[in-house]
């Protein structure tokens, strides 16, 4: 029905439908990965004040539109109009007359706003939909399991606990579960955070002497997300604050939804009590994707991201990249950013050469480090696993290795950000620069840093120097 709007506005060549097609145009040039089939669906509705208003219906867009796109979109309004423009995002519910208050900062109604103990609450990104979720033989049962929760919360499966291994889909699914519920029931109370940040935030409350505030929270929400509830290992005060949680929410009828990296009796040092918690409702695992299933997975992303394939080129990257889809997704960018560089289409000759091992993956090019020999060295010095680096963690003696090698990526590498991010494991190119960003700024207030730093470069140059 959206669709057939814009349509509509399309005929009629009316300002607002250039400056939507210049906006997605502009875009999909320069900032490629970012863009989604759903953009179409933005409908610029006037400048005021050197305010563009966009006008965006879904909320769970609007929100993930609000956070992580508004530079890109202002960037773009600016290139296209040449005059200094911030982009703001609206939803369908909002006064769509701008008013008084009315800024760019942000104009989303989040209860907790004012509220630092709460600040890093999880975003739900609109890719993660069941729409776009590729059923397979890994993924079958813990699939049906999660429709089943979210079509009868509380009453399906209670806890349902998904579990495997890094980028194998479990938390789209999470994201999945929180969207569609809220697509039946838009006024039910989600709260869907990292086990990190419960942990950070139980920490923080314990601290401040703000219990009472935390439990509230967390005990009188109608659903519980928690991603990657492995991290409670070894936390016994979190655990003891978990269960009792847990209980309250239970006993109540509400669901609980987890996720792990290992199913619950193989999560070491987990409380017993937690463990036969977590096995009562149901327990799915998800396993690697089959060669058909990745070929789907790479259609199905292609298309979200409007990303035109020839036929050989999904079943090429599928047959190469085996590991997870994360991997996956992460070759998908890699041969985009190669065709957008090189202004070529994408042929299979071109994903060949995008992937070959010379591409990114080894040796060096032109004097410069490889970013593979970069990983190396950071891995080593920092003595850490490559899984873990290429993984989601953000415990600060991952996240900050990964943050290092991303900036000498940046500084010694012809590489985008784009390109990067891809390479560690589908990070998107604002993720690069917010790390290149913190590196830059710590190596100036942080002596210990650089130096550590300073160190990984030299062992990294004396190494390319062949
Ligand atoms: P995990 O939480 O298991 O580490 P994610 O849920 O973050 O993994 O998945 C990594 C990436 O792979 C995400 O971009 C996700 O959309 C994608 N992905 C994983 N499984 C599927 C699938 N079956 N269909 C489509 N995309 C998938
Ligand atoms: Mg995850």
């Amino acid at each position: 029905m959206k669709k057939s709007r814009n349509q509509l506005q399309r005929n009629d060549y009316s300002p607002e439908v250039t400056l939507q097609q210049d906006l997605i145009t502009y875009l999909r040039h320069h900032h490629g990965s970012m863009c989604r089939q759903w953009f179409d669906d933005i409908e610029p509705i006037g400048v005021v004040n050197g305010v563009l208003r966009l006008l965006v219906n879904e909320p769970v867009q609007l929100r993930y539109l609000q956070r992580v796109c508004t530079e890109q979109f202002s960037e773009a309004a600016q290139a296209i109009t040449g005059r200094l423009l911030s982009v703001h995002f609206v939803g369908s519910e909002e006064d769509r007359v701008p008013s008084a208050t009315d800024g760019p900062s942000d104009s989303s109604a989040e209860g907790d706003e004012g509220n630092p103990l709460f600040s890093e609450e999880m975003l739900l990104s609109p890719d993660y939909s069941f729409e776009n979720f590729v059923v397979g033989p890994g993924n079958r049962l813990a699939h049906a399991a999660a429709m089943a929760v979210a079509e009868h919360p509380g009453r399906a499966y209670n806890p349902i606990f998904i579990h495997g291994g890094v980028g194998l889909g479990k938390t789209h699914l999470l994201q999945a579960m929180c969207q569609s519920i809220l697509n039946k029931q838009p006024s039910t109370k989600i709260c869907y955070t990292s086990c990190s940040n419960f942990m950070d935030w139980f920490i923080d409350a314990v601290k401040a002497g703000r219990m009472n505030e935390f439990r509230s929270r967390f005990r009188t929400t109608d659903i519980l997300v928690i991603d990657d509830i492995h991290f409670l290992a070894k936390r016994e005060q979190t655990q003891e604050e978990f269960f009792h949680t847990f209980n309250t929410l239970y006993q109540s009828g509400r669901q609980i939804i987890l996720s792990s990296d290992a199913p619950p009796n193989d999560i070491p040092d987990l409380e017993e009590r937690l463990v036969s918690r977590f096995n009562c409702g149901l327990v799915a695992r998800v396993d690697k994707p089959c060669f058909e299933t990745r070929v789907s997975i790479l259609q199905s992303k292609a298309e979200l991201q409007r990303l035109e394939l020839p036929a050989e080129v999904p079943a090429y990257v599928a047959a190469k990249v085996d590991s997870n889809v994360r991997e996956l997704e992460g070759a998908l960018t890699r041969v985009r950013g190669y065709a957008m560089a090189s202004g070529q289409p994408i042929t299979l000759q071109l994903a060949k050469s995008a992937l070959s091992d010379d591409g990114m993956t080894s040796g060096q090019t032109n004097g410069q480090p490889s970013i593979q020999s970069i990983i190396d060295t950071v891995t080593q010095y920092y003595d850490i696993k490559l899984t873990d680096l290429l993984s989601k963690r953000r415990h600060k003696s991952i996240a900050l290795p990964r943050q290092v090698c991303m900036w000498l990526a940046r500084r010694h590498t012809r590489f985008s950000l784009e390109e990067i991010g891809g390479y560690f494991g589908g990070r998107d190119h604002t993720t690069v620069m917010h790390a290149v960003r913190q590196i830059s700024s710590k190596r100036e207030n942080d002596p210990s840093l650089a130096n550590d730093v300073e160190r990984i470069e030299r062992s990294l140059l004396d190494e390319t120097i062949v």
